[in-house]
């Protein structure tokens, strides 16, 4: 499960930065989720709570991970039809061919987090 190395990468990322501002609980982690990015949203959620549960040190017990999904949208280099891509290679629902050009849906990024300095 490669949420786990993911999640791992992000919850490094927090620490450092939370670290810097002088925040040492963490109560919440957002994050933008493309949804044709690699990840998926429940194999995240549990990477997350193993994460916290293994670092309770830097973690709030409750800490919740709240996901927001990006629609995929791609738009037709030939026709310039834009449409919903089930996938990476995004096929032309007019052209039938893969001249699609994705426009968005492959983010995969922190969005915010808080915490507390207690
Ligand atoms: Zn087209």
């Amino acid at each position: 499960m490669h949420e786990m190395a993911l999640m791992g990468d992000i919850v490094q990322l927090i620490e450092e930065d939370a670290t810097a501002q002088g925040i040492t609980k963490i109560e919440k982690v957002e994050l933008i989720v493309g949804e044709i990015s690699n990840a998926m949203p429940d194999a995240l959620r549990m990477a997350f709570e193993i994460f916290r549960d293994q670092n309770l040190h830097f973690f709030s017990q409750d800490a919740q991970l709240v996901i927001h999904t990006e629609e995929a949208k791609a738009q037709c280099v030939l026709c310039g039809t834009q449409y919903r891509p089930r996938q990476k290679i995004a096929l032309c629902p007019e052209c039938k061919i893969p001249s699609g050009k994705l426009l968005s849906g492959e983010t995969f990024q922190i969005l915010s987090y808080e915490g507390s300095s207690d």
